[in-house]
C-alpha cells in the first residue's frame, strides 16, 4: 500500500463521529511535521482540535483548503458489508464510515501541500490548510477559525467535500433534473467521461436559518381563562403574519439555486387539555439564497414580534443557526482553473452545479462574504450512507488536482 493511502486508511479507522477529532489533527500535525512542516491546533474542546498549516512565501493571494475531520453516525451495522470504521480495500474502492465524507478529501489537501513543500515549487503567497471540528453537526471549527480571523484574508477556498457520483447514476432522473440535462446530455457526458464516477465543480449552496419563536401565557384552569393568558393564540397571529411574509419573498429567486424556501418545521403549546396554555413555540427553517440575506429576513421576522409584542403578546426570538448562502461566479479565476486543471486530470467533462448541502464555507463567508469558493473533492454521493466508499484512483487523481491548482493560484 502506497503512503498516501496508508495515512487515509489510519485517519478512516479513526472514531471521529461528532467529537474525538484531535486524533486525525495530532495525526496530520504529526505527519506533516515529518516534511518539516509546521501547524497549529486550535482546541475547540477536550479531544477536540481543529489544524492549520501554512506554505508559501507570504508575498500573494491567500489560498484557503479547508476539510473537516468530524463523520456523521457510522449506521446501523447489520447494512455495512464491513465494520464501518475498518477501511477495508476492495476492487480500488476504500469502504467506511467518512471515506467520502470526507477523510479522503482532506487527505487529498494535506498530501498536496506535502509534495509542493517537499518539490519546493514556488508559491508567491499563502496556502492555508484548515482540518476542521463539527462541521456536519454546526461548522463549530470553522466558526471559530473564522472568529480567530483566518477567513479575513483569504481570496479563494478550496473545500474538498465529494463531488462525485458512481457514473450509471447519470441515467437516472433525478440526478438529470439535478443537473438540469436531458437523457441526450447525460449520455454525452457519460461517453466523455473514461473514468468510473462523474465529478462536479459546486459553485453555489444555500444557506440556511433555523429558529424557534416561544410564546409566554401565563397558566389557568379552563372553566376561569380570565384569570390566564393563552400562549397560543398570540403564536398563531404571529404564524399568519410569518406566512404572510414568506409569500411576499416568494419571487426571489438564485439562477443556479432556485427560491428561498421556508417551512415552519415544529409546532409545540399547551401542557394539558384542560388548563389555559403557558407556552407555545414554533419552530422555522428556512434554506436560504443570496439574493435575500439572512439577515434581511430576520429584520423582518423581529419586526413581526415587535409589532405584536407592542400589542400584547410576549414572544421571543430564539435563532439556532444562521448560515450564508454560496455563489461563486462562474468566470471567477479559481472556478476556471479548477474546470480546466479537473477535465484534464479526471478525463472527462465537469458540470458547474449548486447543491441543496452547507458546507464550512458558509461559516467563512460569514466573516469575509468576498472568497471565491469551489466544492470539488474525491468521493461521492454515498457520504452518510452505510457502505461508503472512496475510489482510490479519484483519490489520488485529487491529490494532482490540488496540486495543479494551488501551483496555478499562486504562480
Ligand atoms: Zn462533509
Amino acid at each position: 500500500m502506497d503512503e498516501v493511502v496508508q495515512a487515509l486508511r489510519d485517519i478512516v479507522k479513526m472514531n471521529t463521529v461528532n467529537g474525538a477529532e484531535k486524533q486525525v489533527t495530532d495525526y496530520i500535525a504529526a505527519l506533516l511535521a515529518k516534511h518539516n512542516i509546521k501547524s497549529k491546533l486550535v482546541e475547540y474542546a477536550p479531544g477536540r482540535a481543529s489544524l492549520v498549516a501554512e506554505i508559501g512565501d507570504g508575498n500573494g493571494p491567500v489560498v484557503g483548503f479547508d476539510g473537516h475531520a468530524d463523520v456523521v453516525a457510522l449506521g446501523d451495522a447489520s447494512k455495512w458489508k464491513v465494520d464501518a470504521l475498518s477501511a477495508t480495500i476492495k476492487d480500488n474502492l476504500m469502504i467506511g464510515r467518512g471515506t467520502s465524507d470526507m477523510k479522503s478529501g482532506l487527505m487529498a489537501g494535506v498530501w498536496a501541500l506535502i509534495h509542493l513543500k517537499d518539490q519546493n515549487v514556488p508559491l508567491h503567497g499563502t496556502l492555508r490548510l484548515m482540518a476542521t471540528v463539527g462541521e456536519e453537526y454546526g461548522q463549530y471549527g470553522a466558526k471559530q477559525l473564522g472568529e480567530a480571523g483566518y477567513a479575513n484574508d483569504l481570496q479563494t477556498l478550496i473545500v474538498g467535500e465529494p463531488s462525485g457520483a458512481a457514473k450509471q447514476l447519470l441515467m437516472q432522473q433525478q440526478i438529470q433534473h439535478m443537473l438540469q440535462i436531458d437523457q441526450a446530455g447525460a449520455e454525452k457526458l457519460a461517453a466523455a467521461n473514461h473514468t468510473n464516477e462523474q465529478h462536479f465543480i459546486e459553485l453555489a449552496h444555500k444557506g440556511s436559518l433555523t429558529y424557534t419563536v416561544h410564546s409566554n401565557g401565563v397558566a389557568a384552569h379552563s372553566s376561569m381563562p380570565e384569570i390566564g393568558k393563552n400562549a397560543i393564540t398570540p403564536l398563531m397571529a404571529f404564524y399568519q403574519k410569518e406566512e404572510e411574509y414568506f409569500a411576499s419573498v416568494k419571487n426571489y429567486r438564485n439562477p443556479v439555486l432556485g427560491p428561498v424556501t421556508p417551512v415552519v418545521t415544529m409546532v409545540r403549546g399547551g401542557e394539558q387539555i384542560n388548563t389555559v396554555p403557558a407556552t407555545a413555540d414554533l419552530s422555522v427553517k428556512i434554506r436560504t439564497i443570496p439574493e435575500l440575506p439572512n439577515a434581511d429576513m430576520l429584520i423582518a421576522i423581529k419586526e413581526i414580534i415587535a409589532d405584536l409584542n407592542a400589542a400584547g403578546a410576549d414572544l421571543s426570538l430564539d435563532v439556532l443557526s444562521d448560515l450564508r448562502p454560496m455563489h461563486t461566479m462562474e468566470d471567477a479565476p479559481l472556478v476556471k482553473i479548477a474546470k480546466a486543471v479537473g477535465e484534464a486530470n479526471l478525463d472527462q467533462k465537469l458540470p458547474l452545479i449548486g447543491v441543496p448541502g452547507g458546507t464550512d464555507a458558509s461559516s467563512f463567508l460569514a466573516f469575509n462574504p468576498n472568497i471565491d469558493v469551489v466544492v470539488f473533492g474525491p468521493g461521492n454521493i454515498t457520504a452518510h450512507q452505510v457502505n461508503e466508499y472512496v475510489d482510490l484512483d479519484m483519490y489520488h487523481r485529487f491529490i494532482t488536482i490540488y496540486e495543479q491548482m494551488i501551483t496555478e493560484l499562486l504562480h
